[in-house]
């Protein structure tokens, strides 16, 4: 095998780039549905769409056979209530979200994802995904279903969330997309949405973008757009060379299919929501050091002499057996589950986990670090569950945990897993591979807010749809991207099957042309896409961070302009990745300034949200109750107020069923 430092000590230099460049060549790709981010949202809208007749392509900035948050695996699926065995019915379950987050979240969206979670899933193990111990190697285990041979995780006794062997779950995906013929366009990066006679607001028509390896420039003309980029990760945080490893996010989240939408008319809510950046990458490599969440929920923790750390139910009872830490307790209605995208729980929803006062008694000196991992005082099949079937499969642990930690020996039969040695503070999370700890404590994420979409998960502009975890107001984790995008792709091609002709902007495209390769005939002087990057990351921080005031944010608006018309302006792209890099450049910095400007409008602090409005300090008051939908017109901003249940008010009818069923639902 050849390695980088074979190839340099070979010939003394780095590569050339290795594809023919044509910058300005011009490339039309039409079709009837175009869907831009190719992750499991995204080619499930596809695959959808081309069920129902209508020509689909998708413009995907990496390769969409393994790209997005979802492309290294899943292990649990959520929202699949509808299972038969679930207890719990999608009224439930999207009232417990909906009431946690105390109407912050997206009830409809919720509602869609769990009437659909479940045939979604049962979609998959068509295309070739597991979802059932067929081979019975758990047979006889609390977790499992002898019938149906379904395997549950955090609520055993309510079973709605699946455990799933889901480590090839996207190249099944892509298979079906070339299967059904949809034109996949990877490697490409968008630069607009066009619009009817190019104007903010009007009908989607089509989209502008750049090949990231030959530099051709791309003309995508559709009836109907599916966005489902995925999050903006890099909008606060940048710092490539460790993101790739230990983030939770993906690289290409840039936050460009909010920005395309931003830029052209569509409206958002919720931006202006963030929260600490726990798994931002300064910690270590998803589920690679010992902890007791999520994958590893009900995991013991020991400490250095092996004494055990207690398990309480969220009522603050000790749980006497490891089989409680599945179970609901007295009090709980159903255990939600963790990683949905809901910030807080009310507490008879709220997961069994590690006692709360762990780090006061870590600092007593009555747990003595390092805390490690046993799975060998689980039973057998907790233990292979866990270690095993779920780490095979969980995203960016296959190889790079399991396959790794069981060639050098590790058995979690006999072995410890050490927990990272952190200050006691790290322990207040039973995620210890992700705490807080680890990041500076001015790293933040957008968490929650996106497009504001109606029952059938289509904007404010005709014709352009959302589906997707982060993307979306309401959105979940993995289970729940995959069904969005499926109902956003089928009324996506209900409505380009009866809708007119594209008519693109012959300037829009000539302007988009133009701009999109300014950076190549920079002087060479100029700044390069990181430093931009860490730039954009620095304002964004510092000046709309957790406490903010009105100057603050207009100091950071009038930074993100002054970067964008100097530095950004004539920094200087020495190949069409670097081309690529820029333009994501550009669409952060238009995410940035509609977080901004969301926050600038919400003159209250409020507790869900994570807001600190330091010349608002009221906490929560009520007449800020509201969402505050924001959109551009004619380049200035709009924003009106809409209830928090607007989803069961006039137009909509006054229950979910009835609103679910006149958009096409069962
Ligand atoms: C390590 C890890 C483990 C996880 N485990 C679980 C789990 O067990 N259960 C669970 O429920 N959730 C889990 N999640 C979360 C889950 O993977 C995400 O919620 C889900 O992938 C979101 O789907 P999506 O399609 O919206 O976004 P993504 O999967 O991120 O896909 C976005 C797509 O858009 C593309 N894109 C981005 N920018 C552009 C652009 N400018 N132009 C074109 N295309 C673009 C990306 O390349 C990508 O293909 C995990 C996430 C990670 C990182």
């Amino acid at each position: 095998m050849s390695t980088w430092h074979d190839y340099v000590q070979r010939n003394g230099k780095v590569p050339e780039w290795p594809y023919p460049v044509n910058y300005g060549k011009v490339n039309e790709v039409v079709s009837d549905v175009l869907v831009i981010g190719g992750g499991v949202a995204g080619l499930q809208a596809a695959i959808n769409a081309a069920r129902m007749g209508v020509k689909v392509a998708v413009l995907e900035r990496g390769h969409a056979k393994r790209s997005g948050s979802g492309g290294a695996g899943v292990d649990h699926w959520h929202g699949a209530v509808t299972n038969p065995c679930s207890k719990v019915t999608p009224e439930m379950y999207t009232n417990a979200c909906y009431d946690s987050m105390q109407g912050w979240t997206g009830g409809h969206v919720r509602y869609i994802i769990t009437k659909e979670g479940w045939d979604t899933l049962l979609e998959c193990e068509q295309m070739g995904i597991q979802i059932r111990d067929i081979k019975d190697e758990f047979k006889g285990a609390d977790f499992r279903d002898e019938e149906t041979k379904l395997m549950f995780a955090y609520d055993y006794a309510n079973k709605h969330i699946i455990r799933v062997w889901g480590y090839n779950i996207k190249p099944k995906l892509y298979e079906e997309a070339k299967r059904l013929g949809i034109n996949i366009v990877n490697r490409t990066m968008p630069t607009s949405l066009l619009t009817v006679g190019g104007k903010q607001g009007k009908r989607v028509v089509g989209a502008t973008a750049v090949n990231t390896r030959t530099g051709e420039f791309y003309i995508f003309k559709t009836k109907a757009i599916v966005i489902a980029t995925g999050g903006a990760g890099r909008l606060t945080f940048f710092a490539p060379e460790i993101t790739a490893s230990s983030s939770m996010s993906d690289m290409n989240s840039a936050g460009v299919g909010q920005a395309l939408g931003w830029n052209a008319g569509a409206e958002f809510v919720n931006m202006e929501m963030s929260g600490p950046n726990r798994l931002s990458g300064f910690g270590y490599a998803p589920y690679s050091m010992g902890g007791a969440h999520n994958t590893y929920h009900g995991t013991p923790i020991v400490d250095a002499d092996g004494k055990e750390v207690p398990w309480m139910d969220p009522f603050g009872r000790e749980l006497k057996t490891v089989e409680d830490r599945f179970l609901p307790q007295p009090g709980h209605d159903f255990i939600l589950g963790e990683g949905i995208g809901i910030g807080p729980y009310l507490q008879q929803f709220r997961g069994n986990d590690l006692t709360r006062d762990l780090v006061e008694r870590i600092r007593k000196g009555e747990f003595k670090l390092p805390l490690y991992a046993d799975l060998s005082r689980l039973s057998e099949s907790e233990r292979r569950v866990i270690f095993g079937m779920m780490v095979a499969n969980e995203g960016k642990t296959r190889i790079a945990i399991y396959d790794t930690m069981t060639k050098a020996g590790f058995d979690p039969d006999k072995d410890l897993f050490q927990a990272p040695v952190m200050p006691a503070e790290g322990y207040s999370h039973s995620n210890f591979w992700g705490a807080g700890i680890n990041a500076p404590a001015n790293l933040r994420g957008l968490g929650g807010g996106g497009f504001l979409t109606d029952w059938d998960l289509r904007t404010r502009l005709e014709g352009l749809y959302v589906g997707a975890g982060s993307t979306i107001y309401g959105g979940g984790c993995h289970g729940e991207s995959h069904t969005t995008g499926r109902y956003a792709g089928k009324h996506a091609a209900e409505y380009a099957a009866r809708a007119p002709e594209p008519v693109a902007d012959k300037n829009q495209i000539e302007k988009e042309k133009e701009a999109a390769y300014s950076a190549t005939h920079q002087s060479k002087e100029g700044n390069g896409w990181k430093e931009i990057n860490a730039a954009i990351a620095r304002i964004m921080r510092d000046y709309c961070g957790r406490h903010k005031n009105d100057l603050t944010l207009n100091l950071g608006l009038r930074l993100l302009n002054e970067l964008k018309t100097t530095e950004l302006a004539s920094a200087y792209a020495s190949n069409p990745h670097e081309l690529g890099r820029l333009l994501e450049c550009n669409a952060l910095i238009s995410v940035g300034e509609l977080v901004i400007k969301a926050s600038l409008e919400r003159k209250a602090s409020n507790s869900i949200l994570d807001f600190h409005r330091l010349d608002y300090p009221a906490m929560d008051p009520p007449e800020w109750n509201k969402l505050l939908p924001i959109r551009q017109e004619n380049d200035k901003v709009k924003v009106r107020d809409l209830p928090l249940d607007f989803h069961l008010k006039t137009p909509y009818a006054a229950s979910y069923e009835e609103n679910y069923k006149k958009h096409g639902g069962k």
